[in-house]
């Protein structure tokens, strides 16, 4: 029998080893790795929800209700009024008729999409969308179609093809609102009329949306005027929501069938009734003026590092891996935690850094970052600056 050795080795050989590092702290803007304070610009903590007083204060609160756990699945005995109140909360927001939450992101799109297509269906995918959703799209059995990336008119060509030889089977596409590695916008509206063109049900994943984008928070579909238009709305709690956990936002029958069908809702246990309460006064914080407060801290943050970017996320792109790494820890050498980023997580030879903003970051945090980004070391000087 092969040894997982020889496998590590392969992996180091590429410059694609990973390996755990511990902080010494909780998170927040500035955290304690290796005994050493770092600014923290690897976090999706978008809002500083994540150690929020009031989140904090919601799970002490939650706890002392309805307690730690849940000890069983949902559909056995581990629904409580927290969870219900969560999805009723979300659903409201979306302006949906219902929602279901999950424990991860990952759990949501591997449970949720073999439960809306299977074999004969077909699911049509942006070439960047998370690895969870195309996870979720291979368990499902349907035929998959992969379309470069945030192009509507190759998206729109894959759909009538496909509608011309399966005019009744269901198509299911998927984007991403905020792209998690790229940092940039998918054309929403021209995706929706798209899809509605072709009959196609529609997935977007928000889980980067959630908390930066729309008057109340609930991301690019909110901004946009497109909530309506959407079958499907993905979203996570473990990003600017600060916690754990995600849902499913869509219609009572939809949401019926995923009770009926997700494997990783059906067969696992459900979430800390205590996250779960946390999870619903994040949300309504989001939805609060303190959470438009918080949104137009973080806008004036993007523009302190780069006027004009559309997102908290700013991509550096170096290539390879080594100058990758190697600016990463330069970075980290001057106090900055900013994450080297490879493949699979992004296309080969397309390694980058990611860095992310919060809303309490302090601005000569994020100038001093900016300085060291305008003039890297001569070994690490972006290929293409985006
Ligand atoms: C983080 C992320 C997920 C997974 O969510 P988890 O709750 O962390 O499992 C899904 N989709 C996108 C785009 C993400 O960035």
């Amino acid at each position: 029998m092969r040894s997982p050795r020889s496998e590590l080795e392969a992996i180091t050989a590429a410059g694609l080893h990973r390996r755990l590092r511990t902080l010494e702290s909780a998170t927040g803007p500035k955290v304690l790795r290796e005994g050493r304070e770092l600014w923290n610009f690897a976090s999706n903590d978008y809002l500083g929800l994540a150690s929020h007083p009031a989140i904090r204060a919601a799970f002490h609160e939650g706890l002392d209700l309805w307690g730690h756990g849940a000890a069983a699945s949902r559909l056995i005995t581990g629904t409580l009024p927290p969870h219900e109140a969560l999805e009723e909360t979300i659903a409201k927001a979306k302006g949906t008729d219902a929602a279901l939450s999950f424990s991860s992101g990952h759990a949501a799109a591997t449970g949720s999409i073999p439960a809306i297509v299977g074999s004969g269906d077909h699911v049509v995918i942006d070439k960047l969308a998370h690895a969870c959703l195309i996870d979720g799209a291979r368990l499902s059995g349907a035929s998959l179609r992969v379309f470069p990336h945030n192009d509507v008119e190759k998206l729109s060509r894959l759909l009538s093809r496909i509608r011309g030889v399966s005019p009744a089977s269901r198509i299911l596409v998927i984007t991403e609102s905020v792209f998690s590695m790229d940092g940039d916008l998918a054309p929403l509206r021209e995706i929706v009329e798209t899809c509605e063109q072709h009959e196609a049900l529609l997935l977007v994943d928000e889980a980067h949306g959630l908390g930066v984008f729309g008057p109340g928070g609930m991301g690019l579909a909110e901004e946009m005027g497109l909530q309506s238009r959407i079958d499907f709305h993905m979203g996570t709690l473990g990003k600017a929501a600060g916690l754990a956990g995600a849902y499913i936002a869509c219609s009572a029958d939809w949401r019926e069938l995923l009770i009926n069908r997700a494997r990783s809702f059906i067969f696992s246990t459900a979430p800390p009734p205590a996250l779960a309460h946390a999870a619903r006064a994040a949300i309504d914080l989001l939805r609060s003026p303190q959470g438009t407060a918080l949104r137009s801290q973080l806008r004036e943050r993007m523009d302190r590092l780069r006027p004009g970017h559309s997102s908290p996320i700013f991509p550096w792109i170096l290539g390879t891996n080594e100058a990758a790494l190697e600016a990463s820890a330069s970075l980290e050498n001057q106090g900055f935690l900013v994450p080297a980023i490879r493949y699979p997580t992004v296309p080969r030879g397309t390694a980058r850094l990611r860095i992310s903003l919060g809303a309490t970051h302090p601005l000569e945090a994020i100038d001093a970052l900016r300085v060291l980004l305008e003039n890297p070391p001569p070994a690490t000087r972006p290929s293409e600056a985006r």
